[in-house]
């Protein structure tokens, strides 16, 4: 048995237990209300359980095809068309994953080489660093400012380089919950233009963006959309993160790469939710709705907030609301957040996690894809502070 006694044996040493896991286990821990990793404490649609065990009962049960079960790889380029005007071919273009988290894995390996560098705008979710390095590749930060976590574009066209393969986005923004402007979407394309960068856009939060703004798809800008893979995740569309079902789009010439370990990597996605989740995406309102129930959480969730001594960031999509706590304490965000559980038992994210060399803006994640009888707790407790 090797002997875990030196760096060479780890090809991740500097990696340890995700911060949903430890925050999670702490708020079980000290039966804290848990609003730190992102999930809804509400059931999904009733009608979209019965599909999954009518899909059982009819007998898809075993393998589904490779790409996906191409009922729903239609059903996706049907609504990526409707929404963002750009025609996928569900044949070639369409592949259903495990979650987003896959996917992006998934790319990320079959395009990144030892010493290839790929640009990741910071705060960052945690999933794209370790996927960078586990193959070799170096991470270029861009760590944005935490007033208003706006791309300086001088400064990322600054950080291309002959060695840069990939960039990742993520628009609408986890965990700062902002969202890229189209002005953002065509700076970056003009930037990635003539170049052979091959971009990811994380896009799992398409469907929960605020105030009547717009989510704008790489998928609908031209340039873009050719070297680009855009990632979507039916866990935060549909309520049921725990089913762990995503997909990913992207050029023929990409896909058939990504293909070519998305096989080897888990082959296929569960049947029965497939089929279940091509019937019920023929309803635009499955997702079209989303937006605005959130929007609705937010709202309820910050007007209760008014009354503390947080300071409230602007949040215009996902599901998370950042809060400065510097009036509160000077304690680094992950002794407050720890002393949070401990000893008000509410558990949410420290926001260092996210960031280059853990910078410290005293920032919280809290996640409100909560019920209104827990958001109230929440709140209750976050006004004694
Ligand atoms: N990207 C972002 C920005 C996320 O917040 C998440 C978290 N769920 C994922 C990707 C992963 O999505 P999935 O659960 O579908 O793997
Ligand atoms: N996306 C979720 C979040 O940001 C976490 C999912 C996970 O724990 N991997 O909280």
């Amino acid at each position: 048995m090797p002997q875990n006694n030196n760096k060479a044996f780890s090809k991740l040493p500097n990696v340890k237990t995700t911060i949903f896991t430890t925050m999670g286990q702490l708020a079980l821990k000290h039966k804290a209300l848990n609003l730190s990793q992102g999930f809804p404490n509400f059931k999904p649609d009733r009608s979209l359980i019965e599909l999954v065990t009518k899909a059982m009962e009819e007998g898809y049960n075993q393998y589904a095809p490779m790409p996906g079960l191409l009922e729903l790889r239609e059903r996706i380029a049907y609504k990526m068309e409707d929404l963002y005007g750009r025609r996928y071919n569900p044949e070639k273009e369409v592949t259903v994953t495990v979650g987003a988290t896959q996917a992006i894995f998934t790319i990320i390996t079959a395009f990144i080489r030892g010493g290839d560098e790929v640009i990741v705008i910071k705060p960052a979710y945690d999933c794209y660093e370790p996927a960078i390095e586990v193959n070799g590749g170096v991470v270029v930060p861009i760590q944005l400012c935490n007033s208003d976590f706006k791309i300086n574009w001088e400064e990322f066209r600054s950080k291309i380089t002959s060695k840069t393969k990939m960039v990742i986005i993520n628009t609408p923004h986890n965990p700062s919950g902002t969202i890229f402007s189209e002005a953002d979407m065509l700076q970056l394309q003009k930037s990635l233009e003539g170049t052979n960068i091959i971009l990811i856009s994380d896009e799992v939060y398409e469907h929960i963006v605020f105030d009547g703004q717009l989510h704008h798809s790489a998928a609908k800008y031209s340039d873009l959309s050719q070297r680009s893979f855009v990632c979507g995740s039916f866990g935060k569309t549909f309520h049921i993160t725990g089913w762990k079902v995503g997909y990913c789009l992207g050029p023929e010439a990409l896909m058939h790469e990504f293909r070519k370990v998305h096989q080897f990597n888990v082959f296929c996605v569960d049947h029965a939710v497939q089929k279940a989740l091509a019937t019920y995406l023929k309803d635009p309102c499955n997702y079209l709705e989303l937006g605005a129930f959130y929007e609705a959480k937010r709202d309820f969730f910050l007007s209760e907030l008014a009354n503390s001594r947080f300071k409230i960031k602007p949040c215009q999509g996902t599901y998370f609301q950042l809060l400065d706590y510097s009036t509160i304490t000077t304690e680094p965000d992950e002794v407050f957040a720890e002393r949070l559980v401990r000893e008000y038992k509410i558990a949410s994210i420290p926001i260092s996690s996210f960031n280059t060399n853990k910078l410290d803006n005293n920032l919280l994640r809290f996640c409100f894809a909560k019920t209104d009888a827990t958001l109230e707790k929440a709140v209750a407790i976050l006004c004694t502070l």
